[in-house]
């Protein structure tokens, strides 16, 4: 965040929280409700606030009904970000809070933040990377080539990738060139320390790595950074696309978690060989162990849109085989070493089966309790993987202790929904209404081909 920012130089507040459907919503108040943003907040109803799917169908649960009821959205002003100079507007991240005063038990930054105090009781302090993933588009024209999309007047338009390619190339750098730079730019200016960005494989697609941060102030910059992308995009007569699956066929986008843990200020998750397991540190594991016991239940977390699954397929490196190796990108916890002499600096997991239709909010929350409840109980991790598992024949798959996750959303979020380990992190308000609210597009999308779900999600996250 540009901390920096002068209350003169802000013309508006976009007061944003992202709902359950992975959706940022947003409230626009003028300079003169500046402070009022941060004490009484933003009047938001149980459905923005909650109960919206990707396609704003509402839905209900026992605690939250969509037609009764308000939340008050609360802007944290410390983390706070100035968008550009010559518009005035600023953005920042909203904490939901109940009527009464109290935090809303379903408001997803407040139960990261309560995982992270957690993570402090034990003498834990975790720091979180994104990789964000996305695809640009050209401004779309009708007919011809590439992704379909339906325009306000519902003729078919065509959205053609911004780069063709090759993968990590000049030649696609130089295709969106403006725009990449036009976005870092933007980035820095907003206080979002990026460290690096490159073209990734796949049409259109770009890759931008965030630097590590603690875990809330992280995903705070991760929601900024998809508001200035696309307004960078937009301001380029580009639209941009943070859909899991943006294009079928092509390659995916990720969003994968970097996780690492200092106690005393030591990274945990480095370890000299011998002790160590390939420089693995002993609470290292335990993580490992936890994460990897806790992903099956909880995989609707980390992405939670009928595309997620379609993106987590083998061959993909989205990490769809549940089990961990150093430098693996076909097991879903990857261990990064780091460079020799660098360990303790550098070591740390990735997380890699989560994407961009998540609350990443609750995607982290979920894995660092998982990571957390790993080192508290002890947790032995399997033997790691040190091949491609796509390779391996399902016997020795089964061997080895490699699972699938599972298969599609409706599975997911039965799994989650009977999680008691996910219950007790998050509490029972919160899951029924993730689970509701992802049941109702399971309902509206699982049964459609992957083209048409793509094309209706496409620019929603
Ligand atoms: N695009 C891949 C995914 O869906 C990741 C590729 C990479 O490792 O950068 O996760
Ligand atoms: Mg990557």
């Amino acid at each position: 965040m540009n901390r920096a920012v002068r209350f003169d130089d802000i013309r508006a507040l976009a007061v944003s929280h992202i709902d359950l459907a992975g959706v940022a919503r947003v409230r626009v108040l003028p300079h003169r409700r500046l402070l009022s943003a941060s004490t009484h907040g933003v009047t938001i109803s149980n459905s923005v606030g909650f109960l919206f799917s990707v396609d704003d169908h509402l839905s209900r649960t026992p605690a939250l009904d969509p037609v009764v009821g308000d939340v008050r959205g609360i802007a944290d002003i410390s983390s706070m970000a100035l968008l550009d100079a010559e518009s005035g507007l600023a953005w920042a991240p909203a904490d939901l809070y109940a009527l009464d005063g109290t935090v809303h038990p379903a408001c997803t930054r407040s139960a990261l933040r309560r995982v992270v105090d957690d993570a402090q009781d034990a003498r834990l302090t975790f720091s979180v990377g994104f990789e964000l993933e996305c695809t640009v588009f050209r401004a779309p024209v009708p007919a011809a080539w590439g992704a379909a999309g339906t325009d306000e007047v519902g003729e078919t338009m065509r959205y053609l990738p911004a780069t063709s390619g090759p993968a990590s190339s000049t030649r696609a750098l130089i295709e969106v060139e403006a725009f990449g730079l036009g976005a870092l730019a933007a980035l820095e200016f907003a206080g979002v320390p990026v460290e690096q960005f490159h073209p990734a494989s796949g049409d259109g697609r770009l890759e931008f790595a965030l630097a590590p941060r603690d875990a809330l102030t992280a995903v705070d910059d991760l929601a900024l950074a998809r508001v200035v992308l696309t307004r960078v995009a937009q301001a380029h007569g580009l639209r941009i696309s943070f859909a899991p699956v943006p294009i079928v066929g092509e390659a995916t986008n990720g969003c994968h978690v970097h996780l690492s843990a200092r106690r005393e200020g030591r990274n945990v998750l480095a370890e000299p060989a011998p002790r160590g397991r390939h420089g693995l540190g002993v609470d290292g594991g335990r993580m490992v162990a936890g994460i990897l016991d806790r992903l099956d239940d909880g995989i609707a977390l980390l992405g939670g849109s009928v595309l997620s699954f379609a993106r987590l397929r083998p061959a993909s490196w989205s990490g769809a085989a549940v089990c961990w190796g150093p430098g693996n990108r076909e097991t879903a916890v990857r261990f990064v070493p780091g460079q020799a002499g660098m360990a303790a600096e550098q070591a740390n997991l990735e997380i890699r089966p989560a994407d961009g239709a998540a609350n990443p909010y609750l995607a982290v929350a979920a894995i660092l309790a998982a990571a957390l409840d790993g080192i508290t109980r002890e947790a032995v991790p399997p033997k790691p993987v040190t091949v491609d598992p796509g390779t391996l024949t399902a016997a020795q798959r089964r061997a080895r202790g490699i699972r699938s996750l599972p298969a599609d959303l409706g599975t997911a979020l039965d799994r989650l929904a009977s999680s008691g380990f996910h219950r007790r992190v998050l509490g029972d308000v919160l899951v029924d209404a993730y689970v509701a609210t992802r049941r109702n597009e399971w309902e509206a999308f699982g049964g459609l081909a992957p083209e048409a779900v793509a094309e209706a999600v496409r620019f929603r996250y």
